[in-house]
């Protein structure tokens, strides 16, 4: 039996789960980035300002959609660093849900890891018609095993681009990693995080194979993980079969694969580029994720898939 990440038939559409406009502390309107993201070729981005939901269609066209969602955050109220940040995008199933413009207070929490705090939080997003997202959790100052007490969350950022361009902690990938190690099924994500609106701050994106490009098809496609993340190369096809992985996509420098226990690394012929690859999996994975890494260390990550 063929396993995949990617829904059979669709066509491929690019976009930013995580950006910040006027409505809270980001740099540019909702009109002014949205023309930026359209200018870059993406085709929808979630509106996901702090602590504010956006539920709303007055940004849509047939070639752009915002889809709706917000962040939050906790924080621990001894130490200003410590926070969960939670970005969720609606799931348009589902008719109880968060109003537009809807606003939040920031809760804080008094114990060690805040897990009271933060996993009722998750619980009535989730309750509300939302994916939820775990953002930044590097820029956060998480400690890995400190995730495993958080609990509901659908996806994590394994790469949030303007914490790398500021503070250097845009990588989520180990903790990605810890938790699938860990038995948890969270899928990953790549995003902006933009604020500044500088020539640094655009880069992490997710394309979504999807049905339709409608928001109900997008999200349909998120929430069953047809997409890969990336700050660049483009994965096309990533599958089991008959205990080969299979992966192809754009040229790169170096293909790898992750498996719970280790992985393998693929390289072209001397300088040449390598964009497919084949491998006879040993059983002992437990689970299978891609990187297509390109000749400016460029990235893209797949959604894992399991082996059992
Ligand atoms: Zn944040
Ligand atoms: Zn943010």
């Amino acid at each position: 039996m063929k396993k995949t990440t990617f829904i059979t038939e669709g066509k491929w559409y690019k976009g930013n789960t995580h950006m910040h406009t006027t409505r809270s502390d980001g740099k540019r309107t909702p009109e002014e980035a949205i023309e930026i993201y359209k200018n870059l070729g993406y085709d929808f981005l979630v509106m996901s300002d702090h602590n504010l939901y956006f539920n709303n269609n007055k940004f849509d066209s047939n070639k752009f959609l915002i889809l709706s969602g917000i962040e939050f955050n906790t924080n621990d109220r001894q130490n200003p660093h410590r926070t969960h940040h939670i970005t969720a995008l609606k799931k348009y199933t589902e008719k109880d849900e968060f109003t537009d413009d809807q606003r939040f207070e920031w809760p804080f929490w008094d114990d060690e890891f805040g897990y009271q705090v933060t996993n009722k939080l998750i619980e009535n997003v989730n309750a509300h018609d939302n994916f939820t997202i775990l953002a930044h959790p590097n820029w956060s100052c998480s400690y890995p095993e400190e995730l495993l007490g958080l609990q509901n969350f659908n996806a994590i950022e394994v790469w949030n681009n303007e914490c790398e361009a500021v503070s250097t902690t845009g990588n989520g990938e180990y903790y990605y990693d810890y938790l699938l190690k860990k038995g948890r099924r969270v899928l990953a994500i790549a995003s902006d995080d933009v604020h500044s609106y500088n020539d640094r701050a655009i880069g992490g994106y997710i394309v979504v194979k999807a049905a339709q490009f409608t928001k109900e098809s997008l999200a349909a496609s998120i929430i069953s993980g047809s997409y890969y993340s990336s700050t660049g190369p483009e994965i096309h096809q990533f599958y089991i079969e008959d205990n080969v992985v299979h992966a192809k996509g754009s040229d790169c420098e170096s293909i790898r694969l992750v498996f719970h226990y280790r992985g393998k690394t693929f390289y072209g012929n001397k300088n040449e580029s390598i964009n497919e690859i084949s491998y006879n999996l040993n059983g002992n994975e437990r689970y299978v994720r891609c990187e297509f890494i390109d000749h400016h260390g460029k990235k893209a990550w797949s959604n894992p898939i399991y082996l059992d």
